[in-house]
């Protein structure tokens, strides 16, 4: 064989076996979100995408036109400090975390499609066809839109006090936001129909300065407490930009898990709403959270308080209690000292069962994680659906830092920003104990009738300290009435 034929059946083999890699990180990918789908699992999945992404990422790098490898090496070196900064935050903060992932992503994304866009104009203008101007207008307007829109997203749900909490609305703020869409989309077609028109840089300029004022634009309207919606809505818009950049570069694994990535995010967004009894177009213009605390009328109502003591030795008498636990068991790290008063109630003979609503807490699945890293057996975590029938059963209902997934006025006041949403029928238990340091209110601003109700006893505090209560007097003599 001469040289350059040993050379050309190299370089088809590395082919291949580019192609098999990619093959294989796709199904990597695949498996994860399999995995990922059950608690039992899920660390496997995890796993199961960071070794996907690994050989998608070397696979991409050992491609024989890839030249600049020391260019390569300066942005991974760049991003290993924001990475592990990332991985470190609290459970709490985790969907901020996941706002500033997206934004990343929608950054590079837009960022790749600009350099294509500029590179190919001036240096392989027969390369800029209308298929691949068309991605990249795509590409470019969803990632940088993501971009901005998600770190918008990132210091809403961070509580910034230069972004406000409050929808952001204006007079005529549609017809600007369609007009912007509009020219958007007019210079978007200019470009494909004409892409090597000398004027065509700037066209693809004014595109870029629109995809950026696009995300405030677009999220700024939106509350703070549709926040995690709306970052499960980036993140599909993330995904479908990468697939557009899988068009631009001809990158087959990039459209695989751009379309794995896109459509998941619509899928959770779509499963959130549901559980908010909400409609997509209710999150993304009903400017939710403008509604103030308002729903206790006008006379003064009456807490009726309770010592965690006397707490306690009801607890221990009853035969089945149900855990309702929310943001606020979240927000004080109470888990383990909740596997410390479960273990106490078992101990006595109690059934104890956990209520968990889909949007507890500040993300999807934010209450299984912390009870599982409590090791609180699955067993005993129960989905609303089938814990409601059992409400009326129920000794005592516990509600720990839990406010709107048990607020009754989402099934009777059409009035509330929550109505329609489905809850966990804390106030058909017999006894309703309820943990929170104050009277403010939950995070859809509205007060809470469960709380006034006869049955209902407040055990003011910190959830930890008033939990770490419970369970001593359980487990002590004080307990053992
Ligand atoms: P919530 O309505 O935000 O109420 C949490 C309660 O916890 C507050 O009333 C607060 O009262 C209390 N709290 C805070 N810190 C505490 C501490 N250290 N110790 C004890 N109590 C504490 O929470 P939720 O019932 O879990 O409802 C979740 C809300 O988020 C819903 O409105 C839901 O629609 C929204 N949301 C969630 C998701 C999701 O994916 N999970 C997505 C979108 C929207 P004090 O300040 O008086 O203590």
């Amino acid at each position: 064989m001469t040289l350059p034929l040993l050379l050309g059946a190299g370089v088809a083999s590395a082919g291949a076996l580019i192609e098999l890699a990619y093959l294989v990180g796709a199904a990597m990918f695949i498996l994860s979100l399999y995995w990922m789908s059950d608690p039992k699992t899920a660390r496997r999945g995890v796993h199961a995408g960071v070794v996907g992404m690994g050989i998608a990422v070397l696979a991409t790098w050992a491609k024989p036109e890839v030249s600049e490898h020391l260019w390569i090496l300066i942005p991974l070196a760049l991003a290993v400090g924001p990475g592990v900064w990332l991985a470190n935050v609290p459970l709490t903060a985790v969907p901020q975390r996941t706002a500033l992932s997206h934004a990343f992503g929608g950054l590079a994304a837009g960022l790749v499609g600009t350099a294509k866009f500029l590179f190919w104009f001036h240096h392989e203008p027969e390369m800029l066809t209308s298929f691949r101007v068309g991605a990249i207008v795509f590409e470019v307007l969803l990632g940088f839109l993501t971009f901005t829109g998600s770190l918008i997203a990132a210091g809403k749900l961070q509580e910034f006090r230069w972004i406000p909490q409050r929808p952001w609305v204006y007079k005529g703020q549609s017809v600007v936001n369609a007009i912007a869409f509009l020219a958007a989309l007019g210079l978007g077609v200019t470009l494909v129909v004409d892409p090597h028109a000398a004027h065509a840089p700037l066209i693809f300029a004014g595109l870029v300065f629109l995809a950026f004022n696009f995300g405030w634009m677009l999220v700024m309207p939106i509350g703070g407490a549709d926040m995690p919606t709306v970052i499960a809505i980036l993140n599909a818009y993330a995904g479908l930009a990468a697939v557009a950049m899988g068009f631009v570069l001809d990158n087959k694994l990039l459209i695989t898990a751009g379309a794995l990535d896109g459509s998941s995010g619509f899928i959770l967004s779509i499963i959130m709403c549901k559980a908010m009894n909400r409609s997509f177009t209710s999150v993304l213009f009903g400017a939710f959270g403008q509604v103030t605390a308002s729903a206790a009328g006008g006379e003064q109502k009456q807490y009726k308080p309770e010592t965690p003591e006397d707490a306690a030795t009801i607890l221990g008498e009853s035969s089945l209690v149900v855990i309702v636990p929310g943001y606020g068991m979240a927000v004080a790290q109470a888990q383990h000292k909740v596997r410390e008063l479960y273990d106490a109630l078992k101990k006595r003979g109690v059934t104890v069962k956990f209520a968990i609503h889909p949007v507890a807490g500040r993300m999807p699945g934010h209450m299984n994680v912390l009870l599982a890293e409590a090791e609180i057996p699955y067993t005993d975590l129960v989905e609303m659906e089938e814990i409601n029938p059992e409400m009326p059963q129920c000794d005592v209902c516990l509600v720990i830092g839990a406010n709107d997934v048990v607020n009754p006025a989402a099934r009777s006041e059409a009035s509330s920003p929550i109505y329609g949403m489905p809850i966990i029928d804390a106030d058909k238990a017999r006894t309703v104990y309820a943990i929170k340091r104050s009277k403010n209110p939950g995070f859809a601003g509205i007060d809470n009738e469960l709380y006034f109700l006869e049955k209902t006893r407040m055990i003011f505090g910190d959830a930890k300290a008033v939990v770490g209560e419970l369970a001593r007097a359980l487990a002590g003599p004080s307990g053992m009435h």
